[in-house]
């Protein structure tokens, strides 16, 4: 019995952002080969630091659904995740015992050698008509300063590409460093261009700034007058989106499993704070700003607020993943980083066997269940602001700077509109729902949208538009 466990970055202000890891993980769960599929995220919930928590097997395979690796692989989701290791991962990955459960921390599926193929994939998607002959190939990557290991895969892959012998020419090139694609006419000769993006998802970059930049019009552009003629390139879908990547995550999780083959257990712990709420849920429980309750042999949660409302006055979702897409966003139609926000969109209803009810409650309220649980049986550790900002790297190093007033300042703003109460700031909180209180959630740490809205603070930013680089 394994859980697989995909770690995906996230985004507090961009609710496509988790959408590729949610695919991943929709497409594995439905070839059934592990008992469990869950999601956990740096910028969304649940987050790095609850995800395992959420875990219903001691057997648990984590795997980081990055192109490269990098400060997140090697030194954030590791320290968030409390694996006790820091630093490239072995090609083996790492596997700890952590509270229980055999933790086992893969590479990042884009350093895998099979992502070589896919790179030709796209590359004879976007070009169907490739010639060896006349055609180049750009692999482009992000390119960082901060890690150079995260350049490394652009230029191994660059290599396979050049020895398969695919291509007249194979550059690898880069959005932020030398070389850079924007001078792509000073390196590449060849009539027909396929420019494959080395990136995880569809987004900003792949979408906005690598067609601005290089002056693509859709996905061909014919390029007249350069130095050596008219060329044509061809643009194709990112790496990171193809279906093929799901075989890729196989594989590694497969070769993560190492010695232990025979799997684990159901987690105890898990099991029975799953099970108290089923026990409620059939008596009909409230939680956060639903009801959740027994409908002919299902259950049904709804917003607390709709109760009394005609079901056909409502829409109805039959499938987690319906109730999961209904609440992402508020009725604004802005992003809900942050589940226990007070903000739950209304007008739908969902309807759910008890088997789907762990998943979509899970998705509607991420660790939730398990936390106030744990809290219920004085078994939650709390960490303090203090704890929290001093684990804090890169560009977050500066929340230390923080005085109390500023955290203060700041968690008035931030969770004053959540239902849950901050443990980590001493606030009390004597009763749970388990306890018969249905907003009564506790909040063992600081999260991620505190901890970047304090930063914000320090920084003298806090108010001013956010931009995709602070997110
Ligand atoms: S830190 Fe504040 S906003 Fe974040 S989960 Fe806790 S209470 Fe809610």
């Amino acid at each position: 019995m394994r859980s697989l466990v995909l770690i995906g970055h996230g985004s507090h202000l961009n609710p496509q952002s988790a959408s590729s890891v949610y695919a991943y993980a929709d497409l594995l769960r439905s070839k059934g080969l592990f008992d469990e599929v869950v999601e956990g995220y740096w910028k969304e919930e649940p987050s790095l630091r609850q995800v395992l928590r959420t875990a219903h097997y001691t057997d648990v395979t984590v795997i980081p659904m990055f192109i490269s690796e990098g400060y997140f692989t090697e030194t954030v989701i590791p320290r968030e995740m409390g694996l006790g290791h820091q630093g490239p991962v072995p090609p083996q990955g790492v596997a700890r015992s952590i509270g229980g459960r055999t933790v086992r921390y893969t590479l990042p599926y884009g350093v895998h050698p099979r992502m070589a193929e896919v790179i030709l994939e796209r590359a004879r998607e976007a070009y169907p008509d490739l010639n060896p002959a006349d055609t180049a190939l750009i692999v482009l990557g992000h390119g960082t300063t901060r890690n150079e290991n995260s350049n490394k895969i652009v230029y191994q892959n660059a290599e396979r590409m050049r020895e398969g012998g695919h291509f007249a020419e194979v550059h690898a090139l880069f959005l932020d460093e030398v070389p850079k694609v924007t001078g792509w006419q000073e390196h590449v000769g060849a009539p027909n261009v396929v420019l494959v993006p080395f990136f995880a998802s569809e987004g900003w970059h792949t979408l906005e700034t690598i067609p601005e930049d290089i002056g693509l019009t859709g996905e061909v552009t014919v390029f007249e007058g350069g130095a050596n003629g008219t060329q044509t390139v061809y643009y194709s879908k990112p790496v990171g989106t193809h279906s093929a990547v799901t075989e890729v995550i196989l594989q590694l999780a497969e070769d993560a499993r190492g010695a232990a083959a025979q799997g684990g257990d159901i987690d105890r712990s898990h099991q029975d704070a799953w099970d108290a709420f089923v026990r409620l849920a059939e008596q009909t429980v409230r939680i956060g700003e639903v009801i959740v309750r027994p409908t002919e042999g299902m259950f049904e949660i709804r917003h607390a607020l709709d109760e009394g409302r005609a079901n056909e006055s409502l829409v109805t979702l039959v499938t987690p993943e319906g109730l999961r897409d209904q609440v992402r966003l508020d009725e604004a139609g802005e992003f809900r980083p942050v589940h226990t926000l007070r903000n739950l969109p209304r007008g739908w209803r969902a309807v759910l066997s008890t088997a789907e009810l762990r998943r979509a409650v899970h998705l509607l309220y991420p660790a939730v269940i398990e936390e106030s649980y744990a809290h219920h049986h004085h078994a939650l550790r709390c960490t303090p602001w203090n704890a929290t900002a001093r684990r804090q790297t890169g560009i977050y190093a500066k929340v230390q700077k923080a005085t109390p007033q500023q955290v203060e300042h700041v968690a008035k703003d931030v969770c004053g509109g959540c239902m849950k109460t901050r443990l980590w700031a001493d606030e009390p909180l004597h009763q749970t729902f388990f306890g018969g209180v249905p907003g009564a959630i506790p909040c063992a740490e600081a999260c991620t949208l505190l901890v970047a809205e304090v930063r914000e603070e320090v920084s003298g930013k806090r108010g001013a538009a956010a931009s995709p680089s602070h997110d």
